[in-house]
């Protein structure tokens, strides 16, 4: 029978003796055991009842086994629902109501907490640790490691990823197995994975950027990756003569600046570094660029989309944009309110098209239609620009665009020009409740270490850069940016922190 996702990945195993994953105990997996393994985790989906279309809600630690019983859903034809270990109860308790899971897969810890919400909505519950241990372990151990794979077409679902949500309810994005199969294709293909590869992953495993982006394109090229549980600095810099690759958040890429050992040599064995899931400066692009000799590739792309746009392999790589669209990807910029495509160098809504986009919101289908051009192309919620070479940048979410005095701000802009100044690490730039305004421009800046720039030397230095009205009416200090895992600054935290803002205290309009 033919399981589209699995029996590409199948097709890509030449020799089943090759390595897949090394652990950081030492331990080593082949391809041939990544097989046997996933079959033992789908039969035991099979003995709970697990069926064809359930969903399988996981929330566990970062472990290899997370990866088997993704890999054993798409081999049972079941929807993998993985979860952010950092979710609270009453998070899960939406999560397992809204996608109806029969199965919830948890760490032995959690086990107490979740019995009765796992009850409540009609799930079956099983515990599987970070190492041997867990009914769903206990179960799959002596499974037997032959599984004959569910057909499973194309359009057939092999995921629900819920988005981050930081308005309104989070929404399960649907993705089936050609999301994710073309996706890992092109990808590995335009960033010439081969199986010599060796991927540093250190990301987490509940989010398409480790889970699809990293483990899916390792597959599907042959490649082979070490596992990391998470991310440190020291360690993934003392695997950098043994590996080839590494994909990171932003974050990454500034914690290895840090580290004084980052140096050319230390990264001459590397062939590729990829950024991606938030912006990243390109100050830190240039930086590292300067210290080790690498450009740093960066691609965007988000759970409904899977990767959109990449930085090319050849050619330059060019700081503070995201590249090009994908071969089979196609990426434009509208007006947001028409739809209308806006000139060429002008600011507006990215949409995409391609075989990469998800099927839509599971349980809204109002909500997927009105996130849908009538042309098939998906409303991203980004803003961004096409330069004169048609390299794509990212101006900020529309949500976080600002409207003052009825006026347009993009806050990335207004953030590049506070990021030049001379003892600013980085900054923030918000839309906060304004009397006359409707909104006011607050920028929120961290300080370089030793720094004792002030209020009246960033407006100094923003005089004359900016038009007036895009001017910050209020600047705070803080010592850090809040980021969620993936490396997002929190825009809302902050706006929600500051909600109460008093403009007129400082009399700056
Ligand atoms: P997620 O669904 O959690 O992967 O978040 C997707 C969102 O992250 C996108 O819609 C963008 O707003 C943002 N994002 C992803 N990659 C980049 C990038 N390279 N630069 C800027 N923003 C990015």
């Amino acid at each position: 029978m033919s399981n589209h996702l699995f029996d590409l990945i199948r097709s890509r195993i030449s020799d089943p003796t090759t390595l897949f994953m090394e652990l950081q105990d030492g331990r080593r997996m082949s391809y041939g055991e990544l097989v046997a393994e996933t079959a033992r985790y789908a039969n035991a989906l099979a003995t709970i009842g697990i069926r064809p279309g359930d969903r399988v809600a996981v929330q566990m630690e970062k472990s290899p086994a997370v990866i088997f019983i993704y890999l054993a859903c798409v081999r049972s034809g079941a929807v993998f629902l993985p979860l952010n270990p950092g979710y609270t109860l009453n998070e899960l308790d939406y999560f397992i109501s809204d996608s109806g899971a029969s199965l919830v897969v948890c760490d032995p810890e959690a086990q107490l907490g979740l019995t009765r919400i796992a009850e409540r909505h009609g799930a079956k519950l099983e515990t599987h640790g970070s190492d041997a241990s867990g009914s769903l372990y206990e179960k799959a151990s002596p499974a037997a490691s032959d599984f004959a794979d569910v057909q499973r077409g194309a359009d057939d679902l092999a995921a629900i990823l819920y988005t981050s949500g930081t308005t309104g309810r989070s929404k399960g994005a649907m993705l089936s197995h050609d999301n994710l199969a073309s996706n890992a294709v092109t990808l590995a293909e335009v960033w010439r994975f081969t199986p010599s590869d060796v991927l540093i992953h250190a990301l987490p495993v509940f989010h398409t950027h480790g889970l699809f982006v990293a483990t899916n394109v390792t597959l599907i090229a042959g490649s082979s990756l070490i596992f990391l549980n998470k991310f440190d600095a020291k360690t993934v810099l003392g695997l950098m003569d043994r590996a080839t690759v590494l994909m990171g958040v932003p974050t990454f890429y500034t914690r290895l600046l840090d580290e004084t050992g980052l140096t050319s040599e230390a990264t001459a064995r590397m062939r590729l570094f990829i950024s991606g899931s938030a912006p990243l400066l390109a100050e830190t692009h240039r930086e590292w660029s300067k210290r080790t000799g690498h450009a740093i590739l960066e691609r965007y792309g988000m759970t409904e989309t899977n990767m959109n746009t990449s930085n090319p392999y050849d050619g330059d790589r060019v700081p503070g944009t995201v590249g090009f669209a994908l071969p089979g990807v196609e990426a434009r910029i509208v007006d947001p309110e028409t739809g209308h495509p806006v000139p060429q160098g002008d600011i507006g809504m990215i949409e995409v098209k391609g075989p990469n986009v998800f099927k839509g919101y599971w349980n809204m289908p109002e909500k997927t239609a009105s996130e849908f051009r009538v042309d098939g192309y998906f409303i991203t919620g980004d803003l961004g620009q096409f330069n004169a070479r048609g390299y794509l940048s990212i101006v900020g979410r529309g949500k976080d665009l600002i409207i003052s005095g009825g006026l347009n701000i993009y806050p990335k802009e207004v953030e590049e020009e506070i990021d030049a100044l001379s003892g600013v690490m980085e900054s923030a730039v918000i839309g906060l409740p304004h009397p006359d305004f409707g909104e006011g421009v607050v920028a929120v800046i961290v300080r370089e270490k030793g720094s004792t720039i002030d209020e009246n030397a960033v407006m100094a230095g923003l005089n004359g850069r900016l038009a007036r009205f895009k001017l910050p009416k209020r600047v705070i200090f803080v010592d850090e940016l809040r980021r969620n895992t993936m490396g997002k600054v929190q825009k809302n935290l902050l706006r929600e922190h500051y909600k109460d803002m008093n403009f007129n205290a400082k009399g700056m309009d």
